[in-house]
């Protein structure tokens, strides 16, 4: 049986994709290979997708046209080594040079740079908040679980840059509204614990899910654990 299940409930209070936790030692790299179906699912609704029925490869109206991408820690090192750059190499020819300046390291967007042809072309690399983004209804606890695990990624990945001094870190003027809502997350996340799973990690399998789970997100673990 895997370790997480991920399943469409219509039911309500709570409709929509939903998942199960089915073994403590479950990890990142469980809840991904869960969650890549619903990106090959040609039977879910998307909003965006073509005639609302339709697998995201190759997808027409691409979020990845107008995505604000951070990535978290492990995908950041991933794609650098992928690419052959050293990080601070990688940041400056890949990353937008305005947002650098104010801290925040957004992948160059309008479309994505890795976006060709309407396909990822680093697509088994892309980060957390690429993976997890599907234009379809998400239940309240999976949304906040999966928000809660992109964040402290993408904290852990600018607390890394910081402290490696790639990353600017004064305060800084000429904010948009997006870049103010996103360093008040990173704000928000940088003292959580969790951010130290992604730091001590090499791969999505070093990060246990379970320490992600609050009160509201319980009901997302199997009550036999
Ligand atoms: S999540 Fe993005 S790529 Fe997938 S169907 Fe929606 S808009 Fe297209
Ligand atoms: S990294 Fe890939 S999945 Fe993410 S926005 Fe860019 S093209 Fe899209």
């Amino acid at each position: 049986m895997p370790k997480v299940e991920v399943y469409y409930r219509d039911s309500e209070p709570e409709p929509g994709i939903s998942l199960r936790i089915r073994d403590k030692s479950a990890s990142v790299e469980d809840l991904l290979e869960a969650w890549q179906p619903l990106c090959d699912d040609e039977t879910l609704f998307k909003a965006f997708a073509q005639d609302n029925y339709s697998m995201c490869r190759g997808c027409t109206t691409n979020c990845c046209n107008t995505a604000y991408v951070i990535p978290d820690i492990i995908s950041f090192k991933q794609m650098a080594y992928h690419l052959h750059l050293s990080h601070d190499e990688f940041l400056q020819s890949y990353f937008q040079k305005e947002k650098l300046a104010v801290g925040l390291p957004r992948m160059k967007p309008d479309p994505c740079i890795f976006l060709k042809d309407n396909m990822c072309t680093i697509y088994p690399l892309r980060s957390l908040i690429c993976r997890f983004y599907v234009c379809t209804r998400l239940s309240g606890p999976v949304e906040q679980f999966i928000y809660s695990l992109t964040w402290t990624g993408i904290t852990a990945a600018i607390l890394y840059a910081e402290k490696n001094g790639l990353l600017q870190t004064q305060p800084a003027a000429g904010l948009s509204s997006m870049d103010i809502l996103f360093k008040g997350l990173i704000e928000e996340y940088r003292y959580n614990p969790n951010v130290q799973l992604f730091m001590n990690a090499e791969e999505y399998s070093d990060i246990p899910l379970l320490p992600f789970i609050d009160s509201y997100t319980s009901e997302l673990v199997d009550v036999r654990l």
